[in-house]
């Protein structure tokens, strides 16, 4: 049976990420940070679909924290085919606004949770000569967001990170990608107005937001079979709203 580590699963993408991982027979680990009620409703769902899942404490800015998550889980399956990176922060702001540690939380979660995880996991993968990370960057990433500058700059390296890891762990039969959702309708987005949500919407070439689930059903499909030939890449799952 092949296994899944899944950051951030205890609520928004990464919930939808690990019920459609469990769904394709996947055992799943599943991360969460600080919200315990949201993710043991969620090892209830993944049991009720027969799913052997595991919960791990982990705050993905703190290298310890996910040594010993990674290790924990590696212990308890056997292995780890799939890493997903979704764990994330967002937070708006002027420019001006910004503090260097509103700067350095949002680049230590984003970014350096990427890092951190893949420093853990990767060297199991390489020894099997086979591994399927898929990082969560966002197309303020690729676009840039007004009063969004360092989680901006976070999916930006993201994407950077995806890229170089991708050329130089292929040859090792690991493949990176990097989904790039749009907006997505989480809690991280609760904090949009109506007028706001409408005013995306209207922007977006499909008339609406996405769900949590769409973007699920990329990630599962880079960690797959039908996507063994991909790698490096940057899916944008946003309705077409950056355009080609
Ligand atoms: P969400 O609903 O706010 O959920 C965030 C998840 O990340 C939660 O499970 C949370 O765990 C976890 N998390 C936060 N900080 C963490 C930390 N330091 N260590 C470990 N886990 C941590 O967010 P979402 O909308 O599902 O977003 C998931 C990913 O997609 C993020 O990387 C986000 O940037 C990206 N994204 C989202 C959108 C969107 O429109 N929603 C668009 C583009 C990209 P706890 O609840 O247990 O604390």
């Amino acid at each position: 049976m092949k296994t899944v580590l899944i950051t951030g699963a205890s609520r928004g993408i990464g919930r939808a990420c690990a019920l459609a991982f469990a769904r394709e027979g996947y055992a799943v680990a599943a991360c969460w940070h600080k919200n315990e009620a949201a993710a043991r409703s969620l090892l209830d769902e993944l049991s009720a679909l027969g799913c052997d899942a595991e919960l791990y404490r982990a705050d993905v800015a703190d290298p310890a924290s996910v040594e010993a998550m990674a290790a924990a889980a590696e212990k308890r399956f056997g292995h780890i085919d799939a890493l997903v990176n979704n764990a994330g922060i967002a937070q708006q702001k002027l420019f001006t606004d910004l503090t260097a540690a509103d700067w350095d939380r949002m680049l230590s979660v984003n970014a350096g949770g990427v890092f951190h995880t893949c420093r853990c996991v990767l060297p199991g993968m390489l020894r099997r000569h086979s591994g399927r990370i898929v990082n969560i960057s966002s197309i303020w990433g690729i676009s840039g967001a007004s009063c969004e500058v360092h989680y901006s700059a976070s999916k930006a390296a993201v994407i950077g990170f995806t890229r170089a890891l991708a050329q130089e762990v292929g040859p090792s039969g690991v493949t990176v990608n990097c989904v790039a959702p749009g907006v997505i309708d989480t809690e991280m987005n609760a904090n949009l107005s109506p007028e706001t949500l409408a005013a995306l919407c209207g922007e977006t070439p499909l008339c609406r937001i996405g769900s949590p689930e769409e973007v699920a059903d990329a990630v599962v499909f880079l960690c797959g079979g039908k996507a063994r030939f991909i790698t490096g890449q940057v899916l944008k799952v946003d309705g077409g709203f950056l355009g080609g």
